[in-house]
């Protein structure tokens, strides 16, 4: 009875290919849209619906009219030369003729043919005295089939060439009839009901095959929830792993630890380094392991903190590990912590990929010997051969280079506790996703007495002007960054190239001024003499790419340029622009840019409007949609299929309640009501929460 017609029965874990109307060509083209089996094919969800209203006679239009046609396509154009392009079809149904239009219809020419049956439904307009319809909604109409209101009205669906949404949608219906038997439900009833959930089976059923608008949105509110939930328990299982089966070195600060560590300071900290402070100093007097995410604007004042963490495990007779992503950084760090260190007896060395052979082993004898308190480095601290004598505190710069799977190696080979920064200011939907299972400290306010930021949008036109004030600030003994997109040009665009204009800017612009370069192609040494020597104010111009992104700390560098401003994103031109005002002094960023891109010109926009880099996160996340920015995979996450981190964010909300209400009462998911669930979750997650480890 639940035959699929080649004699399968039709089970989640059953190919595509062996379904009605699929074979071995279409199931590859189902691969290629990332479905392989039926359960993949129920979570290939509609992109939008359509339902058909009975169709109006086209003699009948009337301007301003919502109506849905139903004709025969007569003959179809494109016009690419138009702005926009255009994709016309012209439809006839015995009553009159009307022309459809599409912007930026270019994907239309495969899809509408001649002689095709079409149903469009969207607002008629009125066009240099003809009626159209402008953009519509639209189902191409099988002509085989009865034209019943089935196959005209329901899910739309992300079609591929040789795989149209009709065809999704007959594929897909047959296997919706299976979906009470093979669909298990997740929740009890009255889980569902408190969330005011619909039951699984039937969300997968409204979802592909609704009846109407209402059920559609209960079918998505559902299914969205599962996806959250699901996501919010395995960073709830995490957390609860970590604070669990695993202890950390209790490293207690008395009174005295703590002033000796404030005399390290030459400036009393701000009220939100305080707090964060309070927050890191109650973590690590605990054997739970510390997993502390310090959020913070560049140059808020978060290296401070992290030394102060790094100080208290020192005072507790533990060695620290500092990681940065690059060896800039970590060679920046590295010398302010000496520097705040001088006359002290802590040791620090610093430790990165370049130091090979007896000097490593040197090193890393030194380190397992636990004669070294600090040591600083890349990601290389991770590598197998480093051995620490007492690890206790481990802190991660600009985590969102790293990723979790850096943090989870690092938690197996020791348990300390675990400091994780970060100055990309993340929004709050990504404190609840990607670092979800982090506590958070945030540093909200910088340190006083920071002159002003000013931004300006600088177009070609305006250039020289920007240039003759940039000479001006130079001489009153200023100095600036030069930011390129790429080291060198190529002839085939016409991009700057760092290479190519510090020639320019040291013979034609600013010949008075030294002028040197700096990227990431140069040699280790010669990149930190540059910057050494930028530092100590012996070169007035720094040219560069966006190597400097990241931890240069000059506070009378003062002047910023960004060239082809409009091809960074928000988040980096913010973390660039960060390299200035950290002194008293105004500062001034000029983002050269010429552009007619919406999307870049909105960016630039929101540079000149915000120093707040909470606002410029949020305002990005907006702009790119969070598949851009943030990759659930890359984060050890389950895919979302159909819920959005910020459109949903209520929904998100509430997930993340019940899911971590949940753990605290059963945290291995080892009840008889949470059964479906575990499986669920270790179907979406593998083995990587460790659940088998229970069973
Ligand atoms: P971040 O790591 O967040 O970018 P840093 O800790 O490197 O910020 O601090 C940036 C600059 O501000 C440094 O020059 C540092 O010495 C200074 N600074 C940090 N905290 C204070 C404070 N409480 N008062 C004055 N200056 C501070
Ligand atoms: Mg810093």
């Amino acid at each position: 009875m639940t035959q699929s017609q080649t004699g399968y029965r039709i089970e989640p874990d059953t190919p595509v290919q062996f379904l009605k109307g699929v074979g071995p060509s279409k199931a590859q083209i189902f691969a290629g849209l990332g479905v392989q089996t039926v359960a993949d094919l129920l979570e290939y969800y509609p992109r939008d619906y359509v339902f058909a209203p009975k169709p109006t006679p086209i003699a009948d239009l009337m301007p301003e009219q919502d109506v849905t046609i139903l004709g025969v396509i007569e003959s179809t154009d494109f016009y690419i030369h138009r702005r926009p392009p255009i994709f016309e079809a012209t439809v006839t149904d015995g009553t009159g003729r009307c022309r459809i239009v599409w912007f930026h219809g270019a994907f239309l020419q495969k899809q509408l043919k001649a002689g095709q049956i079409i149903l469009a439904t969207g607002k008629v307009t009125l066009y240099k005295h003809n009626l159209q319809l402008t953009n519509p909604k639209f189902a191409v109409v099988d002509p085989e089939k009865d034209i019943d209101e089935h196959h005209f009205s329901g899910g739309v669906y992300p079609a591929a060439a040789n795989l149209s949404s009709p065809n999704i949608k007959n594929i897909i219906r047959p296997v919706l009839e299976h979906t009470e038997r093979f669909v298990v439900e997740l929740y009890t009833d009255s889980f569902l009901k408190k969330n005011q959930l619909i039951d699984r089976a039937g969300a997968f059923h409204w979802i592909h095959d609704p009846p109407d608008e209402e059920k559609i949105a209960k079918a998505k509110r559902r299914l969205k929830f599962d996806e959250f939930f699901l996501m919010q328990l395995g960073l709830a299982i995490r957390r609860y792993r970590s604070r669990h089966f695993t202890i950390a070195p209790k490293l207690p600060v008395t009174k005295k630890i703590d002033s000796r560590i404030r005399k390290r300071f030459p400036f009393l900290l701000t009220e939100d380094q305080d707090k964060a402070i309070a927050d890191i100093v109650n973590d690590l007097a605990d054997t739970t392991p510390m997993n502390r995410l310090l959020q913070g604007d560049v140059g808020s004042g978060k290296t401070v903190v992290a030394l102060y963490a790094a100080l208290a495990a020192v005072a507790n007779k533990k060695q620290v590990a500092i990681m940065a992503p690059t060896e800039i950084l970590a060679a920046q760090h590295f010398q302010s912590i000496e520097r705040y260190l001088r006359d002290s007896d802590v040791t620090c060395l610093m430790l990165t990929g370049g130091i090979t052979g007896a000097k490593r082993k040197e090193l890393l004898s030194t380190i397992k010997s636990g004669d070294i308190n600090i040591v600083v480095g890349t990601v290389a601290i991770l590598q197998n051969d480093v051995e620490f004598k007492k690890l206790g505190l481990v802190v991660i710069d600009e985590q969102h280079k790293f990723g979790v799977e850096q943090r989870s190696k690092l938690r197996k080979q020791h348990v300390p506790h675990c400091l994780v920064m970060t100055a990309t200011p993340i929004p709050r939907t990504l404190a609840m996703t990607a670092f979800g299972d982090l506590d958070v400290s945030i540093i909200k306010h910088s340190p006083p007495g920071r002159g002003q930021t000013i931004t300006r949008w600088v177009e070609r036109a305006n250039q020289r002007k920007a240039e003759e004030f940039i000479a001006q600030r130079l001489r009153a003994g200023r100095q600036a960054y030069f930011v390129y997109p790429r080291i060198t040009g190529d002839d085939s665009s016409d991009i700057k190239a760092a290479t190519d204009e510090w020639q320019n800017l040291k013979t034609n612009i600013f010949p008075q001024f030294k002028v040197e370069l700096l990227h990431g192609q140069m040699p280790s040494e010669k990149k930190q003499r540059v910057m050494d020597d930028f530092r100590k104010g012996k070169i007035d111009v720094l040219v560069s790419t966006v190597v400097i992104e990241v931890g240069v700390d000059v506070p009378n560098a003062t002047v910023m340029v960004i060239e082809g401003a409009d091809r960074f994103g928000l988040a980096q031109l913010h973390q660039l622009r960060g390299r200035i005002g950290r002194g008293q002094a105004k500062s001034y960023c000029f983002l050269f840019a010429e552009t007619e891109n919406e999307i870049a010109k909105s960016r630039l926009d929101m540079m000149t409007r915000s120093n707040d880099g909470f606002e410029i996160a949020e305002h990005d996340l907006r702009l790119r949609g969070p598949g851009e920015l943030f990759s659930t995979r890359q984060h050890g996450l389950p895919d979302l299929k159909i819920a959005n981190i910020i459109d949903d964010y209520e929904l998100l909300m509430l997930a993340r309640r019940e899911a971590f209400e949940l753990i605290s009462q059963d945290p291995m998911l080892t009840k008889p009501a949470n059964l479906n669930i575990r499986k669920a979750l270790t179907e979406k997650f593998g083995e990587s929460l460790g659940l088998a480890d229970i069973a």
